[in-house]
């Protein structure tokens, strides 16, 4: 007899979801422990940098280390921080001052405050599909609703897309570029529409930009460099992916000025501070020589051009080129196999990790993403294999009962 349980979790934590490419990880790694070398599982999966932080950032951490920078700072982020982010948003046209930043230990949090920071329950949030699975789940955590506006996988955010989806409850319009999962970027042009839409029907953008800084072809675009966006943006970014610090936790939200007064009480109640010597790191990553993401950005321009290069050539499969962040979004819909079941066997017949595309929402069936943010080697590898796989399944007619739906 099932047991009664003691403690129920609360709706809140029953319906986060959890995220696609951690729980695919989990499982590439359990599968790589029982093979024997030299075979291995490709990870191609998640959404990780190879490169190391650059040694002038360790450095730096390491020196806050030992002066000694171990205590609580201001719950907002220490003041040269936020300095030093609202000077580098500047950039790209963001017209931010040093009392509109909140700190936060990686991205993901500042995300979480800018939709604590606007969302009443009720509220209907528009989020992309496919998207960012975090979006969805937040937005759900907070007593909302989602609304689901499609990002093309060659063309991206089509702003009357996005017009069609509002309705009389709509408060919050999420946005993400250049995008995870399809590398598609927005033009500049396309921001503005896009905060001019926000305007029209009072809504508040929430922007994540955390791979402003690996756009390939330009500079990013923001809807908070425009007029129309400036007082209704609160732009998400953060270290993670520009700085290949994923594991330190660093990230930051701008703030329209409205909410500025919300910084403090939102860090107070979440996090107190982040960690001192981590800011410190930021800081040097902040105000150092931009050479090192220079270099990253063409790595990954180069590992884009060779995945979706590859992919074209395999049967069944095509791939627009990305045009920034380190995914490539593949349509695998000549192949008569649902993308969750080639996902599936790529794994467990070729060792190859990735994700089905509708880890990210209804919107990415049919599609297969393949993050390039490891090695060339294991990249080409990968590539390889998945080449091998369906062309030896061209030969046959598939036998599952989950044939391509997509
Ligand atoms: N936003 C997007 C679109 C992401 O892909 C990720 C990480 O994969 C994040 C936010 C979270 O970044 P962080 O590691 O700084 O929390």
């Amino acid at each position: 007899m099932a047991q009664q349980p003691i403690v129920r979790p609360s709706q809140r934590v029953s319906g986060l979801s959890v995220e696609g490419a951690f729980a695919v990880l989990a499982r590439a790694e359990a599968l790589g422990g029982r093979l024997t070398p030299p075979d291995r599982v490709v990870h191609l999966e998640i959404g990780q940098p190879d490169f190391a932080t650059p040694p002038h950032i360790v450095e730096a951490g390491l020196r806050a280390l030992r002066n000694g920078d171990t205590r609580y700072a201001p719950p907002a982020g220490l003041p040269a921080l936020r300095e030093a982010i609202a000077v580098h948003v500047g950039a790209r046209g963001i017209r931010a001052s040093a009392n509109r930043v909140l700190v936060t230990p990686g991205a993901k949090t500042a995300l979480y405050c800018a939709l604590a920071a606007v969302m009443n329950p009720g509220d209907a949030v528009l989020v992309p599909d496919p998207g960012f699975p975090a979006y969805a789940s937040m937005v759900h955590a907070l007593g909302g609703r989602t609304q689901r506006y499609e990002v093309d996988a060659r063309n991206g955010v089509d702003v009357a897309a996005v017009a069609a989806r509002i309705t009389a409850r709509t408060r919050v319009l999420v946005l993400n570029a250049p995008h995870n999962p399809t590398g598609t970027t927005i033009s500049a042009e396309t921001a503005g529409a896009l905060a001019a839409l926000a305007e029209r029907h009072d809504l508040t953008i929430v922007s994540d930009e955390i791979y402003s800084a690996l756009q390939f072809d330009r500079r990013a675009a923001s809807p908070a460099a425009h007029p129309a966006g400036a007082a209704r943006t609160i732009v998400v970014d953060g270290f993670s992916k520009a700085y290949a610090m994923t594991g330190w936790r660093l990230g930051y939200a701008i703030l329209p000025r409205d909410l500025a007064h919300t910084a403090e009480p939102l860090a107070t109640n979440l996090f107190s501070c982040t960690a001192t010597f981590v800011q410190q790191a930021g800081l040097a990553a902040l105000t150092g020589a931009q050479t090192c993401v220079a270099e990253m950005r063409e790595e990954y321009a180069l590992r884009a051009h060779m995945v979706a290069e590859a992919l074209n050539r395999a049967p069944g499969i095509s791939c627009p080129s990305p045009r920034g962040a380190f995914y490539a979004f593949a349509d695998v819909g000549g192949l008569r196999l649902s993308a969750d079941v080639l996902a599936r066997r790529l794994l467990d017949e070729s060792h190859v990790a990735l994700l089905p595309g509708t880890a990210f929402g209804p919107g990415g069936a049919g599609h297969l993403r393949l993050s390039f943010g490891g090695s060339r080697g294991d990249i080409s590898l990968g590539l390889s294999r998945i080449r091998a796989f369906v062309t030896a399944l061209g030969n046959h007619t598939p036998t599952e009962s989950t044939a391509y739906a997509g």
